[in-house]
């Protein structure tokens, strides 16, 4: 009983095109997807971030009744419209990669009020590289001052009813906008002003809260695939290549597969048919090339975290922002779906090599009560967020905490170095305890630091115990300041060593390092020391001769 006829059989067997929503974070694509679909995933998001590749089907009866105002019913030649959205995070390049890849066309999303913006322009440089045509949805016109609400009605009728100035001020983003998208090398118009559909892109305002503009960008999509794309849109009984296009399963769709060993399937890999005359290895090579991209992304040292994530899509997208510079997390496995007790199994073989890496960072997957269990057992720390910025936080947070304890425990063995030099006229006392006024020539006094006079034979005169700077108490002073220092004997059994007998003014006092002072010190606060303080620690070390 459809209104609108099929011109003819080929035409008729088109399949629905497939859509994705890009832009930059919050100008809207959840909503639009939410306005467009009548539903409301925005709340119930983590977040509020859309991070798998999840799609929403339209069938043409329901474009058809939406778009009905516009009087275009008559038009529709696809079963329907697949709108997938794709996540709207920075760190999703890839998993948006993935999106746009498999699509027909995309909806760029840009908020009236802010123009393009870093996400916009990396999103319109990945549908360049794909040749993907897109429709831009200038989305929040509502928020236009003093404008009036038309629910879901189309844009012409709506702009009809807005005063002047809203108008004006429409009229002046708009043309705001067009520039800049010309300085992206786009050309770019009102949609129902756009005259070379193809060499320009078409521009529907929208408002992702009342709706104006709905029916547009929905009626254009479907118009503009069906008339462009037919091609691409046709579907084909005989077999192309390795592909063979079933005539039961309509793509775009959502099918469920009943078949032995799925459980083994990665959620987010290609499907492959294998006809009669295709080389199984060739297709198992190419099936395995998603994974081996993935492979490539683990640490050459084997040492590292352990990664699991839902999907092959949200796996990548954790690895890419683990690898990130300011992130920088080496990754020793990878796995999908939930995380048992044999995964724990693995990220327990770190503990020997790096306590730290003995590690699960779970995305969006379920931990079992027997991993929980093991885990807890062995030691090994398992960190689940559905949100990737979260994991890193949480791991970050432990990893500082674990720093943390372990320079507590080296504290006493440390040593940081410095040389320095006895100032005349500050000798406040000689001996129990010696107290001096000293400058720091090189490196770090610290309250704790032994110290000794570097003559032929190696005289200690004991450990700093509290330093002053202009009568203030402090726990170390650096290079070029002028300090009080308080020495007293680290061996109560001996005497002290006393200012004008065992030393003298003209001496020079440094700290006493050994080997495991050094090593204590590189493990522990190598960062805590700059380069000219690691080098007058080479110094110390010819000094005293420590191999
Ligand atoms: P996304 O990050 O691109 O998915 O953006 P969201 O859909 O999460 O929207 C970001 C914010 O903008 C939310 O607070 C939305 O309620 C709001 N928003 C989205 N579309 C519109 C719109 O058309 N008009 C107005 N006024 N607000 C909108």
């Amino acid at each position: 009983q459809n209104s609108y006829a099929w011109p003819n059989q080929s035409e008729a067997n088109l399949r629905s095109p497939i859509c994705c929503i890009m832009g930059h974070v919050d100008t809207g694509k959840t909503k639009l997807l939410d306005c467009i679909r009548g539903t409301n995933v925005q709340e119930g998001e983590a977040g509020g971030i859309t991070q798998q590749i999840g799609a929403t089907y339209f069938p043409a009866e329901n474009i058809r009744e939406r778009t009905k105002e516009l009087k275009a019913d008559a038009k529709l030649k696809v079963p329907g419209l697949l709108v997938i959205d794709t996540p709207g995070h920075e760190s999703f390049t890839n998993l948006r990669s993935r999106g746009s890849g498999l699509c027909d066309i995309a909806i760029l999303v840009v908020d009236i009020m802010h123009g393009l913006k870093p996400q916009t322009i990396e999103s319109l440089n990945l549908l360049k590289m794909r040749n993907t045509k897109f429709i831009v949805a200038l989305n929040k016109v509502d928020r236009l001052y003093g404008w009036k609400a038309c629910r879901n009605a189309p844009i012409v009728k709506t702009m009809k009813q807005q005063s002047k100035d809203v108008q004006h001020e429409f009229n002046r983003r708009l043309t705001d906008i067009i520039t800049q998208f010309k300085e992206q090398g786009l050309n770019t118009e009102l949609y129902y002003k756009n005259k070379e559909m193809g060499e320009t892109f078409s521009i529907v305002p929208t408002s992702a809260i009342s709706g104006e503009g709905i029916p547009d960008l929905l009626l254009l999509l479907v118009q503009w695939t069906q008339k462009t794309m037919v091609d691409k849109l046709m579907y084909r009984n005989e077999v192309q290549g390795t592909y063979l296009h079933h005539k039961e399963i309509k793509a775009a769709q959502g099918i469920k597969i009943t078949a032995q060993g799925l459980e083994h399937a990665i959620a987010g890999t290609s499907l492959y048919v294998v006809g009669s005359h295709d080389d199984l290895e060739d297709i198992k090579e190419s099936a395995m090339e998603d994974v081996q991209s993935l492979l490539s992304r683990i640490d050459k040292s084997g040492e590292g975290v352990c990664v699991q994530a839902s999907t092959l899509g949200s796996l990548e997208a954790l690895l890419e922002f683990l690898k990130s510079p300011a992130v920088s997390i080496p990754v020793s496995v990878i796995s999908i779906g939930p995380v048992h007790k044999k995964d724990v199994m693995k990220a327990s073989v770190m503990l020997e090599k790096k306590r730290e890496f003995a590690t699960i960072l779970a995305f969006d997957v379920k931990v079992t009560p027997e991993a929980r269990e093991l885990a807890d057992k062995a030691g090994v720390k398992i960190f689940i967020a559905d949100i990737i910025y979260h994991l890193f936080d949480q791991f970050k947070a432990y990893i500082d905490n674990l720093k943390e304890e372990k320079k507590k425990e080296a504290a006493q063995e440390a040593v940081f170095p410095c040389l320095l030099k006895i100032m005349p006229n500050r000798i406040y006392n000689k001996k129990d305890p010696i107290i001096l006024g000293v400058e720091i020539l090189k490196g770090i006094a610290k309250v704790g630091t032994p110290i000794c006079i570097p003559r032929r034979e190696f005289i200690d005169i004991g450990q700093i115990a509290s330093i002053e700077n202009n009568d203030k108490p402090v726990d170390y002073a650096k290079e070029g300041q002028e300090v009080a220092i308080k020495i007293v004997g680290s061996n109560s059994q001996e005497q002290q060593k006393m200012f004008g007998r065992h030393f003298d003014i003209e001496d020079e006092l440094v700290s006493h390092i050994s080997r495991k002072s050094i090593d204590v010190l590189r493990d522990n606060y190598r960062g805590d020391l700059s380069l000219e303080e690691w080098k007058f620690v080479k110094k110390l070390k010819i000094l005293f001769k420590i191999q």
